[in-house]
């Protein structure tokens, strides 16, 4: 009697945009989904990135074709764009990457802080008006956007800047009257409102990158009714929004089958 071969599973080739929190959590999960052969991609910043349990490639695609010719000889069927919120270039090449081959993109990643009662926010659209938002008076200001933002805020001399990073910035994007200290979150409120008095913050600027390591400096901004200019994460688009690491498996779920 002729035997009849059953159908071979076919798992599901996914990408995951990484570099965050986020990314390894989703990682986590993946590793143990069933029918799922996922890899994460990750751009290079940090010398010893953690290992995230699953297939890791390293370092830019080269741009939209690069990332459309990747996940072509990769066989990708599903991208989930776990980068951080203001990694704008890596998300808008895999929105158009996708677009262009009819790959399903979906991005993952934390909600953005919401303006709450006691919050004296100014929002800005991006580091050029955060700065023209710090107004021609002088202020004592509390940079917190990144050592890459700081050169946007050379427009604005006049005022005090105690810049915090992770990494110092360049000596040549810093404004003239800048002391840096460097510093890497989770951050504690108290910690925070007791380095705004010491340093006579006058105002805070932030990116609003949502997330709770960093939240402290607005909590602490409240209490101290500061002003905080809050950088708007780059829009998405349509691209559909995962809210949690179940609305991601129902992403990929739909075709995780033959
Ligand atoms: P970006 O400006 O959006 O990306 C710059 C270039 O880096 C991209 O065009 C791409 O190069 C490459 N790249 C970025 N993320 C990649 C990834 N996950 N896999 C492969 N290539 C990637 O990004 P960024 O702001 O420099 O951030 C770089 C990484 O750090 C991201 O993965 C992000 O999740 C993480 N991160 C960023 C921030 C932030 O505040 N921006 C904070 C924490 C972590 P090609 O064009 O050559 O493909």
């Amino acid at each position: 009697m002729p035997t009849v071969a059953a159908p071979e599973l076919k798992s599901l080739r996914v990408l995951v945009l990484g570099g965050t929190g986020e990314a390894r959590r989703l990682a986590e999960r993946l590793a143990r989904a069933p029918g799922i052969d996922a890899v994460m991609s990750l751009a290079g910043r940090t010398n010893a990135p953690l290992d995230v349990g699953m297939p890791t490639r390293i370092g830019g695609f080269g741009g939209v074709e690069g990332l459309m010719r990747y996940l072509t000889e990769a066989g990708i069927d599903r991208v989930i764009d776990a980068t951080h919120p203001f990694a704008a270039r890596i998300s808008a090449n895999a929105r158009a990457a996708c677009a262009a081959l009819g790959v399903p993109l979906a991005v993952f990643s934390r909600p953005p802080w919401r303006v709450r009662e006691g919050d004296r926010w100014t929002e800005a659209s991006d580091n050029e008006s955060a700065a023209r938002a710090l107004g021609e008076a002088k202020r004592r200001v509390f940079l917190t956007i990144g050592r890459l933002g700081v050169a946007a805020f050379r427009a604005s001399p006049q005022h005090e800047y105690l810049i915090r990073s992770i990494e110092p910035p360049e000596s040549q994007d810093l404004p003239p009257l800048s002391t840096v200290i460097l510093a890497r979150g989770p951050f504690e409120r108290e910690d925070e409102i007791a380095l705004m008095r010491e340093q006579r913050i006058d105002v805070v600027v932030t990116k609003n990158s949502g997330g709770a390591s960093t939240y402290a400096k607005i909590e602490a901004a409240r209490a101290l009714y500061l002003e905080v200019i809050v950088i708007a994460p780059p829009a998405y688009g349509d691209i559909p929004r995962l809210a949690d690491l179940d609305a991601a498996m129902v992403f990929l779920g739909a075709s995780a089958t033959p």
